[in-house]
C-alpha cells in the first residue's frame, strides 16, 4: 500500500485527513548513490540537469542511444508520457520517480518513433530513507469537516487534471533558479506521523521568505492554473514543456493568469501564508510524469 498516487499533489493534505492510508512501501532503505543500471549501456550525449538520483522521489536518466528521431517512452506503471531530450546522436529519457515507488528493479516502455518493436528498458530504484517527524496532536485536529472534505475532494479531482499535462515544445533545458532565495527546509520526503498514524510524505521543498517576497519563474513555462486551494491556498501551477511542471503556494498574492507565458525569472507573485500553513514561506513543488520529484535536484545547491 502507498498512498502517493498521481494527483495526490498537496503538500499537507492527508495530514488532516482521516482518509489517508499508511505509508508502507519506503519505510526502509539505507541512502544509496544514483546508480547507473541500465539494460544496455548506450553512448549519448549526457543531460546535466537536474541531477540524476535513482530513488524514490528523485530522477533517472535513462541512455535511449542515437536513433534518427525521438523515441516515445512511456512508464511501465501508468502508461504516462516520459520527457525524453537529446539530438540523433543519442536521447535520453529523463524520468520522475515517485516518492510511493518500491525500490529494485522497475522497467519503462520504449516504442522507435519511426516504427519498429517496442521494448522494454529496466533500471534500478535505490532505496532511500528519508527523515521521519513524529507529532502528537489533538484527535479532533487531523479530521475534516464534511464540508472541508467535500471541497479537498472537488480541488483535488481538479488539479488531477492540471498534473496530466504534457505539452510541447519540450524545454530545452532542465536547470532551474529557486523561486525565491531564502532558507531552503530540505524536508522533501519528510515522512510525517500524527499521533502514530504515517501521513503522505511531504511532496515539496520550502523556502522561508517574508510574505511580499517575489516569487519568480524557475524556469520558462506557461501558466496552466491558479486558485486559492484549501490546503495549499493561493496556488499557481506552471507548464515547463514534456510533462515538466512547477507548483508554489501559499501566495499572498498572485500576479499572473492562466495562458501567460512567462521567461525564467518574471515574477509571478509574492510569499505568503494562505491554506493551510503556521506562517510564512513558499512551498514549491515540481512534477515530472506525475512524480513529485525533489526540488533541490533542479537548481545549484
Ligand atoms: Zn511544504
Amino acid at each position: 500500500m502507498h498512498n502517493n498516487k498521481p494527483g495526490d499533489f498537496s503538500p499537507y493534505a492527508s495530514v488532516f485527513s482521516s482518509r489517508r492510508t499508511a505509508l508502507g512501501a519506503i519505510a526502509s532503505g539505507l541512502l544509496l548513490p544514483a546508480s547507473c543500471v541500465f539494460a544496455k549501456a548506450a553512448h549519448h550525449a549526457p543531460v546535466a540537469w537536474p541531477h540524476a538520483l535513482q530513488v524514490p522521489g528523485g530522477v533517472a536518466h535513462l541512455a535511449l542511444g542515437p536513433a534518427a528521431t525521438r523515441p516515445v517512452v512511456r512508464t511501465a506503471e501508468g502508461d504516462l508520457p516520459v520527457l525524453v531530450l537529446g539530438d540523433a546522436s543519442g536521447w535520453t529519457a529523463v524520468l520522475g520517480i515517485p516518492l510511493a515507488a518500491v525500490p529494485g528493479e522497475a522497467s519503462v516502455n520504449i516504442s522507435p518513433a519511426e516504427g519498429g518493436e517496442a521494448r522494454k528498458l529496466a533500471y534500478t530504484i535505490a532505496p532511500k530513507k528519508y527523515r521521519e517527524q513524529r507529532l502528537k496532536v489533538a484527535p479532533g485536529k487531523v479530521d475534516l469537516s464534511a464540508e472541508d472534505e467535500a471541497r479537498y475532494e472537488r480541488e483535488r479531482l481538479h488539479l488531477q487534471t492540471v498534473m496530466a499535462t504534457f505539452s510541447e515544445p519540450l524545454p530545452s533545458h532542465l536547470k532551474m533558479r529557486a523561486p525565491v532565495s531564502g532558507r531552503r527546509s530540505g524536508s522533501f520526503g519528510l515522512r510525517r506521523v500524527f499521533n502514530g498514524q504515517a501521513r503522505n510524505p511531504h511532496s515539496g521543498m520550502d523556502i522561508a521568505a517574508p510574505t511580499g517576497t517575489p516569487i519568480v519563474a524557475p524556469l520558462a513555462g506557461k501558466v496552466i492554473d491558479t486558485g486559492d486551494y484549501f490546503f495549499n491556498g493561493n496556488t499557481v501551477w506552471l507548464d515547463h514543456g514534456g510533462g515538466l511542471l512547477s507548483m508554489v503556494c501559499h501566495l499572498s498574492r498572485i500576479d499572473v493568469a492562466v495562458g501567460d507565458v512567462l521567461p525564467v525569472g518574471k515574477r509571478l507573485g509574492a510569499v505568503g501564508a494562505t491554506g493551510r500553513v503556521t506562517g510564512p514561506h513558499l512551498h514549491w513543488s515540481i512534477s515530472l510524469n506525475r512524480a513529485m520529484v525533489d526540488p533541490a535536484l533542479f537548481i545549484p545547491a
